[in-house]
């Protein structure tokens, strides 16, 4: 690619537990020239996580530094406890390289992004319903009760934003999910071509498309209402 080459920024934003880093891992591994920018937090690491690789973990001494020092494109305080940030560092260095560049963030942070950068590609990843979002949180294991039900109720404020995204993607059969991924990212580089496209590369744009909301709000809709009024706490 030209060292003139200007990114691409894909945002993929989801509720916690709806599968997104599952989604970005297989879709890094399939698309080439694809950077993944690995944010900062003041969370403590989940699980297997290590600094460095799914987020950098810094104190909140050092992220308010960062924050003066005006590193971050964007940063977020998310369930209203901890701060999370992209660093600008990787927007430079994917324009460097020639390659486009990912981010896992939250609709705060989208609309910071979308903001400087309308033009970025906003994708947001829905979970089929509530009780599978749950169920999914449960599995991981990764958190106590108290913040699986904070984690459901930012969900169910979080998912009324998913009509300001490009694209939305429900992730119901994993397999599905990430080829619809990866039509996406492939079909927003290839409109970008400038040039007719071969009629395999028409079928990718056309998949794309059927992601865009006005051919998945009849789906979405049953989805929201399982946030909305969700059954009561069991005893
Ligand atoms: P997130 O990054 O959105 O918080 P994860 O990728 O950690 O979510 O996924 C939460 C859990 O759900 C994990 O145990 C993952 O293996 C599982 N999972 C993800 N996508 C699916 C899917 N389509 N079907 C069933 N389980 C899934
Ligand atoms: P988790 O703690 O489950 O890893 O992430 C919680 C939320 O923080 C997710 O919605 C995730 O997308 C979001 N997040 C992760 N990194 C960033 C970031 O750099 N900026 C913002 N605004 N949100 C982020």
């Amino acid at each position: 690619m030209s060292p003139a080459h200007k990114p691409i920024i894909y945002i993929i934003s989801a509720p916690s537990g709806s599968g997104k880093s599952t989604l970005v891992n297989e879709l890094l591994k399939l698309v080439p020239d694809l950077d993944f920018s690995i944010s900062y937090t003041t969370r403590n690491p989940r699980g297997s996580e290590q600094n460095g690789k799914e987020y950098y973990f810094v104190t909140r001494a050092e992220f308010e530094r960062m924050i003066r020092a005006d590193e971050f494109l964007e940063h977020a305080n998310v369930f209203d406890k901890d701060l999370y940030g992209t660093a600008r560092r990787f927007l430079k260095e994917a324009e460097d390289k020639g390659h486009d560049l990912l981010l896992d963030i939250d609709v705060q942070g989208a609309a910071q992004i979308k903001r400087k950068h309308p033009e970025a590609v906003s994708i947001f990843v829905l979970p089929p319903d509530r009780k599978t979002l749950e169920w999914r949180l449960r599995k991981r294991g990764e958190d106590a009760p108290e913040v699986i039900q904070r984690r459901l109720d930012k969900a169910s404020r979080e998912i009324e934003n998913y009509d300001k995204y490009n694209y939305i993607l429900i992730n119901d059969v994993l397999e599905k999910s990430i080829e619809g991924l990866q039509d996406i990212v492939l079909s927003e580089r290839l409109r970008r071509l400038g040039r007719a496209l071969t009629n395999g590369e028409r079928q990718i744009t056309e998949r794309a498309e059927q992601h865009r909301l006005e051919k998945v709000r009849d789906r979405v809709k049953p989805i929201l209402e399982s946030f909305r009024n969700p059954p009561p706490p069991a005893q």
